[in-house]
C-alpha cells in the first residue's frame, strides 16, 4: 500500500480525472491521502489554458517536490504542450531545499491508463515504496467529478486545449452509471458531470437529456450538477429537465467569451450574443432561483473600442452571478497566435478593470436578491477559522450560493445536509 495524494489545477475535467485515477489506485490497494500526510507519490494535473496556467503547473510542480514525495507524476494539458526535450520543471539544481524525487510523466493518450501506469511503476520500484501504515485522514468527499466525456472537435481560434486533448469522444453510460452507483455506496451526496465539450456527450443515437433522465432513474444520488457547457449545447429538450426535477441543481457555467458578435465570429464561437441572450432568459423564466455564470475574454486580437463597448453592454444585459475573467494570451499552435492587431497590455489592463467593475455590481445585486430564501446546504470543508469550541463549515446550496456557518466542535458536519436561509452576512464573508 502507498499513500497517494492528488493535486489538479484548472479545469473540473482535470479534477475528474484525477477522481478516475483515484479509484483504480484504490482498488490496487493504495490510500489517497492529504498533501499534510507526507504521501509518498504526488499525482499532478496541469493545465495549460494560459501563458499563466503553464507557468503555474511548472511552479507548482517544483512546490510539490518540497513535501519531499518518492516520485512525482506529472500529467495533463501543460505536459502535453510541451515541446519534446524541454525541461518541464526548470530546478534549479544548486538548490540545497530541493531533493528531487523520481519522476514519471504520463502524456496524452496514456492519460485514460494514468491509474493502472502509476500501479504497475509502484509494483516495478517495490524498493522505492514503503508499507505504509496508520493513515489518520483518507480523503472523504461529498462530492465527485464524473468525467462523462473529452475532447473537442470545435476550432475556437484561442484554444489550446482541444490541441492537448483531441477528438471528442463519450464514456458509456454503463461506467458513468457504475461509478455514481459506487460514489454513492461511499456516502457521496453530490455528483458533478464534466468533459472538454460536456454537452456533446452522445451514445449511438443518445445524447445528453438521456443520460440524465438514465442518471434520474437508476440512481439516488441526491443532487446532479454540470460543470462548464457550451451555449450551443443548451436546447431545450436539456434545461427543461431542470424544470421540476429538485436533484438537478440549478446552476449553469456557459462560456460566451465575449460580448461582441464581430469578436466571436474572429473566435469562431457557435453562438451569437441574441441567441445566447435568449438562452439565459428562458433559463430564468423557467427554473427557479437559476444562477448562471461564464467566462470571458478580454483583448481578444482585433477587439477595437466599439466591440468593447459592446461587451460591457452585455454584461449589464446579462446579469451574471459571476464571470471567470481571462486576459487573452496567445497560444502557440492557435490561429490566434498570429492574429494582427494584437491589443496592448495597457489597453487590455484597462478594459479588464472595467469589466470587473460591471461584474462585482451586478453580481452583488444578484446575490442580493437571494437574501431571506431557504435552500438545502450540502456541508464540505471545516474551515482554518475553526477553534477549540466551534467547527466554522463552508457549504454550497443546489444553485451554488456559499454558505459558512459554525457548529459546535467536535462535531463535523462535513456530508450532511441542512436547510439554511442566505443572509446578508453570507454576502459580506470573505
Ligand atoms: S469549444 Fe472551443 S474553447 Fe471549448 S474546448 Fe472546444 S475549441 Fe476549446
Amino acid at each position: 500500500m502507498t499513500t497517494i495524494a492528488l493535486h489538479a489545477l484548472g479545469c473540473r475535467l482535470n479534477e475528474a480525472e484525477l477522481e478516475q485515477t483515484a479509484r483504480i489506485l484504490e482498488k490496487n490497494g493504495h490510500v489517497i491521502v492529504r498533501l499534510e500526510d507526507h504521501p509518498e507519490l504526488i499525482l499532478l494535473n496541469t493545465c495549460s489554458v494560459t501563458t499563466e496556467a503553464m507557468r503555474k503547473s511548472r511552479q507548482i510542480a517544483r512546490k510539490l517536490c518540497l513535501h519531499a514525495p518518492k516520485c512525482l507524476v506529472v500529467m495533463g494539458c501543460a505536459l502535453d504542450l510541451m515541446p519534446e526535450g524541454e525541461n518541464f520543471f526548470e530546478f534549479d539544481p544548486s538548490d540545497p531545499a530541493f531533493v528531487p524525487p523520481k519522476l514519471l510523466l504520463i502524456r496524452g493518450f496514456d492519460k485514460p491508463r494514468a491509474g493502472d501506469i502509476i500501479a504497475q511503476y509502484i509494483r516495478d520500484h517495490a524498493d522505492l515504496f514503503s508499507e505504509a501504515r496508520n493513515i489518520q485522514n483518507y480523503i472523504s468527499h461529498t462530492r465527485a467529478f464524473i468525467k462523462i466525456e473529452d475532447g473537442c472537435n470545435n476550432r475556437c481560434s484561442y484554444c489550446s486545449v482541444r490541441l492537448a486533448r483531441g477528438h471528442e469522444r463519450s464514456e458509456s453510460t454503463k461506467d458513468i452509471l457504475r461509478d455514481i452507483h459506487t460514489y454513492t455506496s461511499r456516502g457521496v451526496l453530490e455528483i458533478i458531470l464534466t468533459g472538454v465539450q460536456l454537452g456533446a456527450w452522445k451514445e449511438d443515437q443518445r445524447r445528453l437529456p438521456d443520460l440524465l433522465t438514465d442518471i434520474l432513474h437508476q440512481t439516488t444520488v441526491p443532487r446532479i450538477r454540470l460543470s462548464s457547457i457550451e451555449p450551443w449545447h443548451i436546447r431545450e429538450n436539456l434545461w427543461s429537465l431542470w424544470c421540476n426535477e429538485p436533484r438537478l441543481c440549478p446552476h449553469f457555467h456557459i462560456p460566451v467569451q465575449s460580448g461582441s458578435d464581430a469578436v466571436l465570429t474572429a473566435m469562431r464561437r457557435r453562438t451569437p450574443i441574441p441567441a445566447y441572450l435568449e438562452l439565459i432568459r428562458n433559463l430564468r423564466q423557467h427554473i427557479a432561483d437559476v444562477r448562471i455564470s461564464t467566462d470571458l475574454i478580454v483583448g481578444f486580437p482585433g477587439e477595437t473600442e466599439a466591440n468593447w463597448a459592446e461587451t460591457l453592454a452585455f454584461i449589464d444585459e446579462a446579469k451574471f452571478d459571476d464571470v471567470h475573467l481571462f486576459r487573452f494570451s496567445a497560444r502557440p499552435g492557435t490561429d490566434a497566435y498570429n492574429m494582427p492587431n494584437q491589443v496592448p497590455p495597457d489597453v487590455k489592463k484597462m478594459r479588464w478593470n472595467e469589466a470587473e467593475e460591471h461584474i462585482k455590481r451586478h453580481a452583488a445585486e444578484r446575490l442580493k436578491s437571494f437574501v431571506g430564501k431557504s435552500y438545502p446546504v450540502l456541508w464540505e470543508s471545516n474551515h482554518a477559522k475553526s477553534c477549540a469550541a466551534q467547527t466554522m463549515t463552508g457549504g454550497y446550496s443546489p444553485n451554488y450560493l456559499r454558505f459558512e456557518r459554525t457548529f459546535p466542535a467536535p462535531a463535523s458536519m462535513r456530508g450532511t445536509i441542512t436547510m439554511e436561509t442566505f443572509a446578508m452576512t453570507d454576502i459580506e464573508s470573505p
